[in-house]
C-alpha cells in the first residue's frame, strides 16, 4: 500500500491530493476542488471546477450567485463513484449540514476519509454520517475537549418552547447560523408540534428557500421584517447571531435573547453576550461524538484539520491511534464559530 501521506500534500492553498490533482475545501482559488459542503470558510469562489453533492452546489448558488459564474459545477451522490487521473473518489454523507458529505479517496491500494465537518447527533435536515474504514481519518476537532458534550438538540429546543410557555407575550429572539442551524431550530420546533408560523430576518431568508426546494419541509416561515410589534409578541423570530446585539433586535418589545450553539456549553460565552437563553445545539461532532467516530472509521492514523487538535490527538494516542495536526488556518473562523 501506497501510504497516504505519500500523496496528500498541505499547500498554501489546503489540502492536496497529488496524484488526483485536485484541492478539497481549498482556501484558495484552484483549478479543481472537491467541495464538502457548502458553509463560507469551506467552499469559496473563484475554482475552476468543483465536484460537490447537488445540494451543495445548491447552497453554493444561493450563497455566491455571480461568484460561481466561472466555475464548472459537478454534482456527486452517496454511493457514486468516479476517477479523478488515478484517484478513485467516493462520497458519504457527514450529518453536518444539508448536503454535507465526506470525501474517500483511494490510491494504490490505501484509503483517506475527509470528513469536512461532521456530527453524529440525528437531524432531520440532513442525511446521517456514514463510517467509512479507511487507513487514515482526516477530521476537524472544533469541540475536541472533554468538557464538550452536547446535550440532545430535541430537549434544548423543548426547553425553548417551556420559556415560551412562560412568557407567552414575550418575543423569542433565537440568534442561529444562516445554513444549517436555523433549518435544523425550526424542523426540531415542528418535531415537538409547534405549528405557529416562524418569523425569520431577511439573512435568513435565502438559505430556508432553497432548504424548502431541496424538499426540507419547514412549515409556514413569515418575514419578520414589516411584521408589527403586536404581531410579533409571543413569537418565535430567528435571526443571525450578529443581528441579536444589533439595531434590528431593538423594535422588538421585550425580547428573550437564545443562541443556538455548542459554545453555549461555555457559561462565560452565553453571559458576554448577554444571552437569557442559552441553548447547546451543535452542527459539530462533542467530545464522545469524535471518539466514538474514530473507533467506528478504524483508522490507524487520525489527521486532525483545525480545533482543538492537541487533546484529540493525545487522546486518540492513548488509544492506540497515531495523530498528526494539519493545522490547516482558515477554517472555524468568526462565521463559522457561529454556526457550531
Ligand atoms: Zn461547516
Ligand atoms: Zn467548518
Amino acid at each position: 500500500m501506497n501510504h497516504p501521506e505519500n500523496w496528500l500534500a498541505i499547500r498554501p492553498e489546503g489540502l492536496y491530493c497529488i496524484p488526483g490533482d485536485f484541492f478539497i475545501d481549498p482556501l484558495r482559488p484552484v483549478p479543481r476542488a472537491i467541495i464538502t459542503h457548502a458553509h463560507s470558510d469551506h467552499a469559496r469562489p473563484g475554482h475552476g471546477a468543483v465536484l460537490a453533492t447537488a445540494e451543495t452546489l445548491a447552497l453554493m448558488r444561493v450563497r455566491m450567485g455571480a461568484g460561481l459564474a466561472a466555475t464548472s459545477l459537478q454534482p456527486i451522490a452517496p454511493g457514486e463513484t468516479l476517477t479523478m487521473n488515478s484517484v478513485k473518489i467516493a462520497i458519504q454523507p457527514a450529518g453536518h449540514v444539508l448536503g454535507s458529505a465526506q470525501i474517500a479517496m483511494e490510491f494504490e491500494a490505501s484509503r483517506a476519509v475527509v470528513s469536512g465537518d461532521y456530527k453524529r447527533a440525528a437531524d432531520p435536515t440532513c442525511a446521517p454520517f456514514v463510517p467509512i474504514p479507511c487507513d487514515v481519518f482526516v477530521t476537524e476537532a472544533t469541540f475536541g475537549l472533554p468538557v464538550f458534550t452536547h446535550p440532545p438538540a430535541l430537549l434544548e429546543v423543548a426547553k425553548l418552547l417551556q420559556n415560551l410557555a412562560l412568557f407567552p407575550e414575550r418575543t423569542h429572539l433565537i440568534g442561529c447560523y444562516a445554513l444549517g442551524k436555523t433549518q435544523r431550530v425550526i424542523a426540531l420546533l415542528r418535531e415537538l408540534g409547534y405549528d405557529k408560523p416562524i418569523y425569520l430576518h431577511g439573512a435568513l431568508i435565502p438559505v430556508c428557500e432553497a432548504y424548502t426546494r431541496l424538499g426540507i419541509d419547514l412549515g409556514t416561515l413569515l418575514p419578520a421584517t414589516g411584521a408589527s410589534q403586536a404581531e410579533l409578541a409571543g413569537a418565535i423570530v430567528m435571526a443571525p447571531p450578529s443581528a441579536l446585539a444589533d439595531r434590528w433586535s431593538r423594535r422588538l418589545a421585550d425580547p428573550v435573547s437564545a443562541l443556538a450553539s455548542g459554545w453555549m456549553r461555555v457559561r462565560q460565552r452565553a453571559k458576554a453576550r448577554g444571552i437569557e437563553l442559552p441553548l447547546i445545539i451543535s452542527d459539530h461532532a462533542d467530545w464522545p461524538e469524535l471518539l466514538q467516530t474514530i473507533h467506528d472509521v478504524g483508522a490507524p492514523e487520525i489527521w486532525v484539520t483545525h480545533g482543538a487538535e492537541e487533546a484529540l490527538i493525545h487522546e486518540a494516542a492513548k488509544r492506540g491511534y497515531r495523530g498528526r495536526a494539519l493545522r490547516l488556518i482558515g477554517y472555524g473562523e468568526a462565521a463559522e464559530e457561529e454556526a457550531a
